[in-house]
């Protein structure tokens, strides 16, 4: 499966900013994992500019 973002797990310390900024509201943070709904993300690049340890990056393999 091809996901339009591209999220270090390893990285994020689970902040929560990113749920916060999206604006289709396509990010779900559970325990300790990050879910981006693919069908609600339109690759805006919001969360990529708000993450304060750039844990997110839109995927540019993923198709349209
Ligand atoms: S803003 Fe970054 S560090 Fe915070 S939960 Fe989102 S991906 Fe993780
Ligand atoms: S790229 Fe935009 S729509 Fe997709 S998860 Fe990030 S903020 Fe939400």
């Amino acid at each position: 499966m091809t996901n339009k973002m591209k999220h270090n797990q390893d990285r994020c310390d689970f902040c929560g900013v990113c749920v916060g900024v999206c604006p289709h509201d396509a990010i779900e943070l559970r325990e300790a994992e990050l879910i981006v709904d693919d069908e609600r993300c339109t690759r805006c690049g919001q969360c990529v500019q708000a993450c304060p340890i750039h844990a997110l990056e839109v995927n540019d393999e993923a198709g349209v």
